[in-house]
């Protein structure tokens, strides 16, 4: 089995394993009780909220432990649209290639008199920082610009939009889900004023994330109940969660620079074999893209549809690559990725869209295995008809 798909989740590290255990078998108590054994549950989730803050350059009261990335994704729009929404600023803006947390999470706010604009990223995949200050308005009370997509891997300029925003005084949030790991994130010198990231993309546990908040930045709870995460966000702690986040954030900060550097080699391997197959076309920028994803579509030679994404992920899987494609199953039909689409990428070719993403567990002879399926899977592909696949996706979309 060849695992490619690690910008949907990864493997859980036997550090995060162990971490774990420890907690479940021994510390099972309520963190908010008042004996001992609540207390020693206590100190786990306040160790790793301390760890972590040293972690990622934060102080430990900014670090808030939700339900993973979505949650605080949600938390960091509704919350802060909420607080600035009562001083009259109801104009959010993020941009269109946003995760569907953050776009959903937008969505729900406009019945509420909130108007949301969303900047278009260039055909690379990259949104220019002067669309963002074009889009400002006196009652902007947001912006969310996510650090790298989970599609197309392509890096935003945050630090200049967060810059832009600081000199407005407008809170600035970053979706940092893929980035974590992969991109340096030190809080002390972004321009970030709320930052999401999540567990399962670490190699930690899946339903556990944080919301970094700086402090003084207003922000409305979601979550109404008990009076934990200093009563902003209710609900007993995910403690052996949070014991294997610490170490997952521990271990993604610690090991990123050797990290990078192995995915960056295996990148490049891939992408010189892509370029030798036939009609490959790789999505967003070179350049500016985390060096653990590659996005990829195969058009045909003589000029029509190419091989539809949906099929080789099919066919690579009987083949034991498990990757993925950015296209969503809307009613059995496939429907384009949207993050393409805003790319400017035709309805056709999107559809033949697929996602590689590596982790420090894959090797060159996994780069190998892999090109030498997918020049099968198209040689087979081109000499049949590509009828149209059956969804291989998810009834919850994309991830
Ligand atoms: N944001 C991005 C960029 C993601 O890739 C994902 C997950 O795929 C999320 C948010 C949601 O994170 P979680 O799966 O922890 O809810």
């Amino acid at each position: 089995m060849i695992y490619a798909d690690n910008a949907a989740t990864t493997r859980i590290s036997e550090n995060v394993i162990q971490a774990m255990n420890n907690v479940m078998i021994q510390e099972y108590g309520n963190p908010s009780s008042p004996h001992q054994i609540g207390a020693k549950a206590k100190k786990i989730v306040e160790n790793a909220r301390t760890n972590i803050a040293k972690y990622i350059g934060a102080t430990t009261n900014e670090i808030y432990f939700t339900s993973g990335g979505t949650e605080s994704v949600n938390w960091a729009i509704k919350g802060t649209a909420f607080a600035s929404g009562k001083t009259g600023k109801k104009h959010i803006i993020a941009t269109a290639i946003e995760h569907l947390a953050v776009l959903r999470s937008l969505d729900s706010l406009q019945p509420f008199g909130y108007e949301i604009t969303l900047l278009s990223p260039d055909e690379k995949g990259i949104v220019d920082p002067k669309e963002l200050e074009r889009a400002l308005r006196q009652e902007t009370g947001l912006v969310s610009m996510m650090y790298a997509n989970n599609e197309i891997g392509v890096i935003q300029p945050i630090q200049e939009c967060g810059d832009i925003c600081r000199r407005n005084k407008i809170p600035f949030h970053t979706d940092a889900v893929q980035a974590m790991g992969q991109l340096p994130i030190e809080m002390n010198s972004l321009p970030v004023d709320l930052l999401s990231f999540s567990g399962h993309k670490i190699h930690g546990p899946k339903g556990i994330g944080i919301l970094y908040i700086r402090n003084g930045i207003a922000i409305e709870p979601l979550l109404d109940g008990g009076t934990q995460e200093r009563r902003r966000r209710a609900g007993t702690e995910n403690v052996e969660a949070i014991a294997g986040l610490d170490v997952a954030v521990r271990d993604a900060v610690k090991g990123r620079v050797r990290r990078t550097k192995h995915l960056a080699a295996l990148q490049k391997q891939f992408m010189d074999g892509l370029r030798q197959l036939e009609g490959s076309h790789i999505h967003g920028d070179l350049h500016y893209r985390l060096p653990g994803n590659v996005n990829v579509r195969f058009d045909h030679t003589n000029g029509g549809a190419g091989a539809s994404g949906e099929s080789l992920v099919l066919m690579l899987d009987k083949k034991g690559i498990c990757c993925s494609t950015g296209s969503a199953c809307s009613s059995g039909a496939m429907e384009p990725s949207y993050v393409l689409l805003a790319l400017g990428i035709p309805t056709d070719q999107a559809l033949g869209a697929i996602r590689f993403s590596f982790s420090e567990d894959n090797t060159k002879e996994d780069i190998d295995e892999i090109l030498k399926a997918l020049a099968a899977s198209l040689k087979k592909l081109r000499n049949t008809p590509d009828t149209a696949s059956a969804c291989c996706c998810g009834p919850d979309g994309c991830c």
